[in-house]
């Protein structure tokens, strides 16, 4: 695989970042994931438009325009034949002299690293099937809204999940679902209306959340952005969750629960289908 580090496009095991680099050190750094599809990007200006807004939030340089960065996902797209999968970004403060908890003086290049990811993921086995998800505590920090690297709650999240048989985990926070480990979450009404909490600092702005809120508003489907409680999705008709990579993920369990006959639900599945038709129209 080829990666990119800091202006070089060189295979994965010549690629280095200094110890120093205080993403390493600080979880002070900021990613996105682009999905590819056809061997173009899924939602290019969403994800550049986070970046920028990730990184202004934290007071962090940003040196590269939207145009460079569309550039750089193009050229590795390229040298690694990506069909279908993923690209992953990150930018950190960068590498100081040395550790310091302060940020480090004007002129310390930021890093920036990227590499591809080969995945099925239109074909996913997963979503003719479901996930099941359990509840846990969101012990995350209180700026969710940032895209940090800082994943160690998600992933514990995601153990705990295996250990329990589960498929995935939703954050919940003072009896309120915020989002899953890795994705927004929503539910299906009985009466049909779709809901996912409304966006504050609790939960990240998902791109693929907006979209198919776009998406299900312009296919006149009813929606609420608002807070849900666990025993409302166990109530719910349906439910799922959204992300770059997994688009619209049925889920048919909650807390060991099933909706409605434990199959992922025709509302998913027009969402699914639809979320994919559109993007794919939409590839740059
Ligand atoms: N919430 C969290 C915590 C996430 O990690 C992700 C995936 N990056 C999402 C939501 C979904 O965001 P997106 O649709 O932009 O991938």
């Amino acid at each position: 695989r080829i990666v990119y580090v800091n202006g070089e496009y060189v295979p994965e095991e010549e690629a280095k970042i200094s110890v120093f680099d205080r993403g390493f050190l600080f979880a002070d750094a900021v990613y996105e994931v682009t999905t590819v599809l056809d061997g173009k990007l899924c939602e290019f200006e969403g994800h550049c438009a986070r970046l920028q807004r990730s990184t202004a939030e934290l007071e962090m340089p940003l040196p590269w325009s939207r145009e460079e960065l569309l550039e750089i996902h193009r050229e590795l797209i390229a040298r690694n034949e990506l069909i279908e999968g993923m690209i992953y970004l990150q930018v950190s403060r960068g590498a100081p002299a040395d550790r310091d908890f302060h940020y480090p003086e004007a002129g310390t290049q930021p890093s920036l690293v990227m590499f591809t990811q080969a995945k099925s993921l239109v074909d996913n086995p997963s979503a003719a099937r479901g996930n099941k998800v359990i509840s846990v505590e969101d012990i995350r920090w209180a700026r969710r809204d940032i895209k940090t690297v800082q994943l160690l709650a998600a992933s514990m999240a995601k153990m705990q999940a295996e250990a329990a048989g589960a498929d995935d985990a939703w954050f919940v926070q003072d009896g309120l679902v915020n989002e899953g480990s890795s994705n927004n979450a929503w539910i299906v009404t009985k009466q049909g209306t779709l809901v996912t909490r409304d966006l504050s600092r609790l939960l990240l702005p998902g791109i693929t959340r907006a979209s198919v809120l776009k998406y299900a508003e312009a296919a006149q489907l009813k929606f609420e952005e608002r807070p849900f409680t666990i025993a409302e999705a166990q109530d719910a008709a349906e439910a799922f969750s959204t992300s770059a990579s997994a688009f619209v993920m049925p889920v048919v369990e909650v807390d060991g629960v099933s909706l409605g006959d434990g199959t992922p639900g025709p509302v998913t599945k027009r969402l699914r289908e639809l979320y994919i038709d559109e993007s794919r129209k939409a590839l740059l």
